[in-house]
């Protein structure tokens, strides 16, 4: 199985976007730019919305089925290991094998001491196509990188085999991340990250480093716009030049996790897509159902109260949901309206100050990042909150179709 190019994560909290999600990239398909769509979702996902692998699966083929889409589409075990993969193998044809908590440990020494000997080659100047100062690399460095790495990409290939024992080898897609972790990987540890999986034969299509700078749930970039443009390139470099060196599948290609409202990290992405004539992969964080918040309040009535009543479950328990996410929000209390305060506000208001429209002066990313983290609350209301939805469907739906399409997919592809 073989990636395309261009892919796009949708994330779908609640399940029930699928369609108006694949409307997105058959936009784009009659606009002239082929994206396979990919529903991922996590484990932990799962747990605190009590939806199963087998839902993502049933609304992704009824979603394909009902729009007649004949483009690729895939089902994302997002952020697996081996502790929790098994509920995902009948379902789930791309997974990505989350390596970062192993970052740091350590390999066994003779696999250390062996790994710095096969690639000890590499010592000295390594220039790479496109990136204007040559990688330096001396022992130290590789066996620090080794020391670093070495044993996630072990996890990483030890996941990979048992996923190839039960679905066959070529049956799935192989993302490995390693995102979710404190330091950005720095393109010459990525290079031997690579390295390693090809000598770990980990058929890798898809990988997701961590980057420079924060990528905050539901909200723009927060970093060095400069740097990271700079970073990007160098890493599609270092993508190519592994690629071209060590066995590694042909299409093998970066993926931005929490890629979704980067809005001004998209340009330095395109540009740099267009430069190397390279495919990405997009994964979206969950802001589907951001878009579900925004048509029920515009929907007016029991369905705005309802928004309303979320805001202020979630203010009320604000420190418990933001726990989990510390990482990847930065919430400024204190630009947060009240609960008296917010339920005075109408349709409109309440849906510009979620929509993530940053020329309007009503958008607040705060309010945005806390209804963002609280979908534990709309989980808990049940029936209630996917009733509301369905009776908002064709409001909700083109909204989270105009999202995608207009504020993702038009300023990276488009
Ligand atoms: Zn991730």
């Amino acid at each position: 199985m073989l990636l395309q190019k261009y892919s796009f994560g949708t994330g779908d909290r609640f399940g029930q976007q699928g369609a108006a999600q694949l409307q997105a990239v058959s936009k784009a398909k009659e606009a002239g730019v082929d994206i396979a769509i990919v529903w991922n979702k996590s484990h932990r996902e799962h747990l605190l919305v009590k939806t199963n692998q087998s839902d993502v699966r049933r609304e992704a083929d009824e979603a394909v089925k009902n729009a007649g889409w004949s483009g690729s589409y895939y089902v994302d075990a997002d952020h697996i290991n081996l502790s929790n993969v098994d509920g995902f193998l009948p379902y789930s044809d791309f997974f990505t094998i989350d390596v970062a908590d192993f970052i740091g440990e350590k390999a066994a020494a003779a696999d250390l001491s062996s790994f710095v000997t096969k690639f000890s080659s590499f010592i000295g100047n390594l220039d790479i196509a496109g990136i204007d100062e040559s990688l330096h690399i001396n022992e130290d460095k590789l066996g620090a990188i080794a020391e670093k790495y070495l044993f996630a990409v072990q996890k990483a290939a030890e996941i990979y085999r048992y996923i190839a024992s039960q679905k066959g080898e070529h049956n799935f897609i192989t993302e490995v991340s390693m995102d979710e972790t404190a330091d950005p990987q720095t393109p010459d540890e990525l290079f031997f990250i690579l390295a390693a999986l090809a000598d770990y034969n980990v058929p890798v299509q898809t990988i997701a480093p961590k980057f420079t700078g924060r990528f905050n749930k539901g909200v723009d970039y927060q970093g060095d716009v400069e740097q990271f443009n700079g970073e990007f390139n160098d890493d599609i470099c270092v993508i190519s030049h592994a690629v071209s060196t060590f066995n590694l599948p042909q299409n093998l290609k970066l993926s931005v996790h929490s890629g979704s409202d980067k809005f001004s990290i998209y340009p330095g992405i395109r540009r740099a897509l267009e430069r190397h004539n390279c495919g990405i992969h997009v994964k979206t964080a969950g802001t589907t159902w951001l878009e579900e918040l925004i048509g029920l309040a515009e929907s007016g009535g029991d369905e705005l109260a309802l928004v309303k009543s979320i805001y202020q479950k979630a203010l009320e328990r604000s420190a418990e949901l933001s726990g989990p996410y510390s990482t990847v929000i930065d919430i400024d209390t204190q630009k947060l309206p009240t609960t008296e305060q917010f339920s005075t506000w109408d349709s409109g208001q309440v849906a510009r100050s979620i929509r993530h429209d940053q020329s309007c002066p009503d958008y607040n990313p705060n309010i945005r990042q806390l209804l963002h983290i609280g979908f534990k609350i709309a989980a808990e209301l049940g029936d209630t909150y996917i009733t509301a939805v369905r009776n908002s469907e064709t409001e909700i739906a083109k909204h989270v179709c105009e999202n995608l399409f207009e504020r993702h997919i038009r300023p990276l592809f488009l």
